[in-house]
């Protein structure tokens, strides 16, 4: 039961200023009800000359908005960079939401989905796009149907003149979220990452310039445009600037998809947002970033949530999955059936990754850790692997030997 909906962000800051931190889930927005609130009136005047693409541009670079898929990369600066490259360019949207405790994307696709096409359509005009690859994660069946109806309906009544869009169907590993991966997947060969460079800004999907997005990202384009960038930089805490949707799960009373402040802390997303912890539960420990972002205690409870915060605790916030641990669960579970999950999904394309992650399982097994021969594969594993499945991998064996090695000795 949870408050995440389009247009939002004001309500939820009055809202939570005003001690209500709850909200009803809102109507389904089809085409005709978000025309009827003003929507697609950018889309349009941008194609009629009434905007101009560099004041979107530098709106979006004002906001400091980033990509909110898990890598954050400022939005703004990577439109300019793909805008810069040759023509024909391409667009690749990232619903493929495949890290574990991640359902941001689904929660906002299923209530307002053209708050999104009207982002991409915004994107596709600054940038020039001739082309739109969405790839949709496939376990999504209900957000296929969905977006098949909508996409048809703004064919049918197109806000401005539309490019080739096609809607894709995911293949099933995790690891075709990253962003080159996903593009050979598009391409119809085995989602294999890409060495880089070139990146895929300069040769991506079908050698063109690629403009790669996750949903979310694109979700904002129209609230930060028409709002204004200082709309967006008014919310955050404790020093960070900017929204972010959190994922919650776990041991809360109230899991789901929470839009709070960047930055604010575990403590206040779990009081203010969720109701608190479940009965009988007390916070023992939290991942912030879902399988990959590693595994914190509860007495770094007051640390803010963004990108770059967490590193110095061996940590990344990715795309906001928090998933809740108490007393009644231990780090080294949650280890292991992360590490088990990059074996299973590791492309095997690099020896680091796939002997690692599978050597990793069977050392974190045994009751007392073998802590010198698992850093070793750390060690490897961070330095040798191709994609961020066989880099980020180590994290969660990290934490657990540097915050709860009482679990393993
Ligand atoms: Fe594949 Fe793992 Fe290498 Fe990434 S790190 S390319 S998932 S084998």
């Amino acid at each position: 039961q949870n408050a995440v909906p389009h247009a939002t962000p004001d309500k939820v800051k009055a809202a939570v200023q005003a001690g209500h931190t709850q909200q009803a889930l809102p109507d389904y927005v089809d085409m005709a009800a978000y025309l009827a609130d003003g929507g697609y009136a950018l889309a349009a005047s941008l194609s009629k000359g009434t905007a101009q693409t560099e004041d979107v541009l530098q709106a979006m670079e004002a906001s400091g908005l980033r990509g909110l898929g898990g890598a954050g990369f400022p939005a703004g600066r990577k439109w300019r960079i793909v805008r810069e490259q040759t023509a024909p360019r391409v667009m690749a949207v990232n619903i493929d939401e495949g890290e574990p405790g991640t359902f941001k994307d689904r929660t906002y696709l299923e209530r307002d989905p053209h708050r999104f096409l009207e982002g991409m359509l915004v994107a596709a005009q600054v940038v020039g796009i001739e082309a739109i690859y969405i790839y949709l994660r496939d376990e999504y069946h209900g957000c296929r149907a969905l977006l098949q109806h909508e996409l048809a309906a703004l064919q049918a009544n197109p806000p401005c003149p539309l490019p080739h869009i096609e809607l894709r169907r995911g293949a099933g590993a995790y690891v075709c979220g990253e962003e080159s991966a996903m593009i050979e997947s598009i391409e119809g060969k085995r989602g294999e990452p890409r060495m880089r460079p070139p990146y895929i800004a300069q040769v991506g999907l079908f050698g063109k310039p690629t403009l790669e997005h996750n949903f979310e990202t694109l979700y904002w384009v129209r609230d930060i445009v028409q709002k204004g960038s200082q709309w967006f930089t008014s919310f955050g805490a404790n020093g960070r600037v900017g929204l972010r949707s959190f994922s919650v799960s776990g041991r809360v009373k109230q899991p789901g998809v929470k839009l709070a402040p960047a930055g604010i802390t575990v403590q206040a997303l779990i009081d203010e947002y969720c109701g608190g912890m479940l009965e009988g539960h007390t916070l023992y420990a939290y991942l912030p970033g879902g399988a990959s972002g590693g595994i914190l205690p509860a007495r770094l409870n007051q640390i803010p949530l963004d990108f770059d915060t967490l590193q110095a605790h061996g940590c990344f916030i990715g795309s906001a999955a928090v998933v809740v641990l108490s007393q009644h669960d231990t780090a080294r579970d949650a280890a292991l059936n992360a590490m088990a999950f990059f074996a299973h999904e590791s492309c095997g394309q690099c020896t680091p990754c796939r002997v690692g992650t599978v050597k990793a399982v069977q050392l974190m097994q045994a009751p007392t850790w073998d802590n010198a021969t698992l850093e070793d594969l750390n060690e490897v594993m961070v330095d040798a692997s191709i994609c961020g499945l066989g880099q980020a991998a180590p994290n969660p064996v990290r934490c657990v030997q540097t915050y709860f090695p009482h679990e393993v000795a």
